[in-house]
């Protein structure tokens, strides 16, 4: 998964995001450190929109004064879940596949960047990552 918005991409949705109420200087300020923290090197589109942008941090800044609109693309670009099988949407940070995805009852994990298959215990119902056995199973007071 790669998060590489351009400038304009970014400009557009954060547009959206202030209903009207487009505040240049915020926006700007928000692109400039969202693509200060997920660009992905020197050729991404995150880079160049640093660089293009109309913001210039201060000496000591190392972050956006008001981080709404900050945390508005991270929610859009970096937190973003898609599915490799299906169209999936993520409603309200809650996955959505389509039906028949063989990726249903899998979970996101962050860390490794893909669907981990989960299975139910059969003996306490815990829901276990496919390929470990569930807690319960290394008890060391079997019954
Ligand atoms: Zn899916
Ligand atoms: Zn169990």
């Amino acid at each position: 998964m790669t998060i590489d918005p351009t400038a304009d991409e970014m400009r557009a949705f954060l547009t959206m995001q202030q209903c009207g109420d487009y505040d240049e200087f915020a926006t700007e300020e928000a692109i400039y450190w969202f693509a200060n923290d997920y660009h992905g090197g020197q050729a991404s589109n995150l880079y160049s929109a640093l660089s293009t942008g109309g913001f210039r941090p201060g000496p000591c800044a190392n972050g956006p004064e008001d981080d709404y609109l900050y945390e508005a693309l991270e929610y859009e670009y970096a937190g973003r879940v898609s599915c490799d099988q299906c169209e999936m949407l993520s409603i309200n940070g809650v996955a959505c596949h389509e039906r028949g995805c063989p990726n249903i009852g899998a979970r996101w994990d962050k860390e490794q960047g893909e669907w981990i298959k989960q299975y139910e215990c059969r003996e306490c119902g815990f829901t276990v990552d496919k390929g470990y056995s569930c807690d319960c199973a290394q008890s060391p007071y079997p019954d």
